[in-house]
């Protein structure tokens, strides 16, 4: 591409730009029309069906970048992306497959109690110690929000900052997760909102496939209970567990599932944006496409 300097037409002291410079003005934007075109000849090979520049789209992600007071990174919300998004494809399987492969095996996992209601899943589940997570959290974190929301939304493990309250995503994930509902209309209190599993894994490590093993059937009665008519997956982990599939995020977003009858969008877990700001625009076309259907 010519330099910038190149492309000032240079005014003749007479004020009219010359038949020469005129030229080389026409050139350049015709080469920038080129490289555009091409740019979008790309884009479109690659599945893209284009961007969305409108104000509302804009005003959305603006909103949904961190306030000042909350640049600060600290310990609380110190997410590790999941195995698929971190390993090379070799180590993939390791701790997500056996899990996903686990599950498929588990009849218990398969077929949730029908409508039991949420107080029956929160008092079976007691003071557990159905795995190793017992040891090191402060609180169980079951679950928020509305028991019947048409719109649950599923994440990954509490972090610090749910292990202290007992509350899921409070801590600056949960602040990003709080503006993406807001976005799409809603309130906090008008959703569901839980994890895969209920403890904080130490350190906010992976959850590893015997926790998700032994929380999972939790996790089946939660949703039965709350009978959503859709779930909104967020994250390798939430997808991957109940679809019960090895796929990654990247490839399952964007497109509905099936959960047991329920519609299920996985897009990008928040901590994920936080730290590549630049998905945060395919979140918002994964809840447009929610809305879409939502609406009435
Ligand atoms: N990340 C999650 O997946 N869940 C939370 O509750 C908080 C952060």
């Amino acid at each position: 591409m010519p330099e910038s300097k190149s492309i000032k037409p240079q005014q003749p002291s007479g004020g009219w730009v010359s038949a020469h410079n005129a030229m080389n003005q026409k050139q350049y934007l015709s080469s920038i029309l080129d490289e555009t075109l091409q740019t979008f000849r790309m884009l479109a090979e690659k599945g893209s069906r284009g961007f969305d520049c409108s104000e509302h789209c804009l005003s959305v992600l603006k909103s949904w970048t961190r306030k000042p007071d909350e640049t600060r990174q600290t310990t609380t919300d110190a997410y590790q992306p999941p195995a698929v998004l971190q390993l090379s494809p070799a180590k993939v399987p390791e701790t997500p497959l056996s899990a996903v492969q686990a599950l498929s095996e588990s009849a218990e996992v398969s077929e949730p109690t029908p409508a039991d209601p949420l107080e029956s899943v929160v008092s079976d589940m007691g003071d557990c110690r159905r795995c190793k997570l017992s040891k090191t959290r402060t609180h169980i974190v079951f679950g928020a929000g509305n028991p019947s929301a048409p719109l649950l939304f599923v994440g990954e493990a509490p972090g610090f900052d749910e292990d202290q309250q007992g509350m899921p995503f409070v801590g600056k994930a949960g602040q990003l997760l709080s503006r993406i509902i807001q976005a799409i209309n809603l309130t906090r209190d008008q959703v569901y909102i839980c994890n895969v599993i209920k403890c904080r894994p130490p350190g906010n490590r992976n959850p590893e496939p015997d926790e998700i093993l032994a929380c999972s059937p939790f996790l089946s009665r939660q949703i039965a209970s709350i009978q959503p008519e859709f779930i909104c997956a967020l994250g390798t982990f939430a997808v991957q567990t109940l679809l019960k599939t090895t796929q990654p995020i990247s490839r399952l977003r964007g497109q509905f599932h099936d959960y047991n009858g329920i519609r299920l969008l996985p897009t990008f877990h928040p901590s994920y944006l936080l730290r590549n700001p630049d998905k945060k625009r395919e979140v918002w076309e994964d809840m447009k496409l929610l809305m879409n259907e939502m609406a009435p």
